[in-house]
């Protein structure tokens, strides 16, 4: 059994990338409510400094439209801001999909390409050789999945490992600290 297993860099960037997927959201929510409860705030004192007319100095007023301008503008560029880095992410997605296609990298030793040789997934690197029981697009979805589900609740790099059973060989991923452990073919 080999416990000494990091997991590739591409995978680092599922992780990263889903992280930041799953994290901005909430982010920029909190962002708006502030925003907009600033924003409804400064209307409220407007409002109700004229309408008691205690506050009725032009400059006054002025300056209250011009804070309120402002903090509008303030809005815009966030959301602004949010449209391009969600264009952003969906580029990176793209481009981590592309890289990744059709190309698995070792997950034991993160040097090989994992390649099908009769019936086994080998890499020339290293000595891992595993029956192939799924396609390869199969094989190097599991691994990304088990990844990503992962990293939705833990931030420490997981370790691969094959595991004799049966008469056979199978390929899990685990993570001690969090008690992730999930079989991967
Ligand atoms: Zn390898
Ligand atoms: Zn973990």
């Amino acid at each position: 059994m080999n416990m000494q297993s990091p997991k590739s860099n591409k995978l680092n960037n599922i992780e990263a990338a889903n992280r930041l997927r799953h994290g901005s959201p909430q982010f920029k929510a909190v962002l708006r409510q502030r925003c907009r409860k600033q924003m409804q705030e400064r209307r409220d004192k407007l409002f109700n400094a004229r309408r008691i007319g205690l506050d009725d100095k032009d400059e006054c007023i002025e300056n209250t439209l011009t804070e309120i301008v402002r903090r509008e503008f303030k809005e815009w560029i966030i959301e602004e801001f949010n449209r391009m880095h969600q264009y952003e992410m969906d580029m990176m997605d793209k481009y981590l999909e592309e890289i990744m296609k059709n190309e698995l990298v070792c997950p034991m030793c993160e040097k090989g390409t994992i390649t099908q040789l009769n019936d086994f997934f080998v890499c020339p690197k290293c000595q891992l050789s595993l029956p192939a029981k799924v396609t390869m697009d199969d094989f190097y979805q599991r691994v990304k999945n088990h990844s990503v589900d992962h990293a939705e609740s833990c931030n420490l790099k997981p370790c691969f490992m094959v595991i004799p059973e049966q008469n056979s060989y199978s390929l899990y991923m685990g993570c001690e600290p969090c008690s992730y452990f999930g079989l991967i073919l």
